[in-house]
């Protein structure tokens, strides 16, 4: 098994990778679809992204299990096969990867709000509970509790993940920049109350994803690292702000822009820099080499 802590100490930056939901539509996902479902119907695809990741240079790959939690996957009829399905997405970058590279798995939001009582916090424990055990089995070297904007959903899913395996756990959130300097999730809740919470909640490491593009990661990186100065962070920027081009988005940032802001996020605190929406394996590539030059 693969030490995300070992690997922190040998490199001081290290390169997770880019984003999956695109990447399995350019393979042919259609909309209504079951992402996870691929890892079972369509595993060389789904390796395939984790593959070209893993070439592009990222030290860390992520897993197609974003929306396995049984209360997502229920919306397909699917969480009988939660299990399954998670197990077979951490196989699958398991296998696909060399042995030096670790699978970072992907736990997301369950969709329900907890506050307005949508779903119990038991059945939330249990969701993530099951999904990080199967991920565990699959051969999982951390699993990354990621693009959360609820402080209880995502305490919750760290503690399920760290209470039942014996992985590092990251813990990735989603703000919107509200000012100058200023950034709150879509549920209210800034940088510091965030790094505060995960951090007691038993997160090992903790950042942010998606929803930014890298320039305002610098912001949000160094508020995070304020707060918990001796937490690793983890950033991984969408490719800028979405511009609606007919009725696609697209991510303007080029693999040589994006890449141009890690000697910044590392500055302001970033151990761990990848990508989120619209970034591919040639920002991943660009970025690894900017994170080469910083030693
Ligand atoms: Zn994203």
């Amino acid at each position: 098994m693969v030490s995300i802590f070992e690997m922190l100490d040998r490199k001081k930056v290290l390169v997770s990778d880019g984003a999956w939901g695109t990447f399995l539509v350019q393979k042919g996902l259609k909309p209504g679809e079951c992402p996870e479902l691929w890892n079972v119907e369509h595993p060389y695809s789904v390796a395939d992204i984790a593959r070209a990741y893993a070439e592009a240079g990222s030290d860390m790959v992520s897993t197609n299990s974003f929306g396995g939690t049984r209360l997502k996957l229920a919306h397909f009829g699917l969480e009988p096969r939660a299990g399954e399905l998670n197990e077979a997405a951490a196989r699958l970058t398991r296998e696909t990867i060399s042995p030096d590279k670790a699978v970072f798995a992907s736990m997301g939001p369950t969709g329900k709000i907890l506050m307005m009582g949508d779903v119990s916090e038991e059945d939330v424990y249990e969701a993530f509970r099951e999904q990080a055990l199967a991920l565990e089995r699959g051969g999982a070297d951390a699993l990354c509790v990621e693009t959360m904007t609820a402080l209880d959903e995502a305490a919750i899913a760290v503690r399920a993940a760290k209470q039942n395996t014996p992985l590092p756990v990251i813990c990735t959130f989603t703000f919107d920049q509200i000012g100058e300097g200023q950034y709150r999730t879509m549920m209210g809740v800034s940088p510091a109350d965030m790094a505060a919470e995960i951090v007691a909640a038993g997160a090992d490491i903790i950042g942010t994803n998606c929803g930014q593009g890298p320039e305002q990661m610098v912001g949000i990186v160094e508020q995070l690292r304020a707060a918990a100065p001796d937490t690793p962070i983890m950033v991984q920027a969408n490719a800028g702000l979405p511009v609606r081009h007919g009725d696609v988005d697209v991510f303007p940032e080029t693999p040589e822009r994006m890449a141009s802001f890690v000697p910044a996020l590392v500055k302001a605190g970033a151990r761990i820099v990848g990508g989120c929406c619209g970034t591919t394996p040639d920002h991943i590539r660009a970025i690894a080499a900017a994170a080469k030059k910083l030693g």
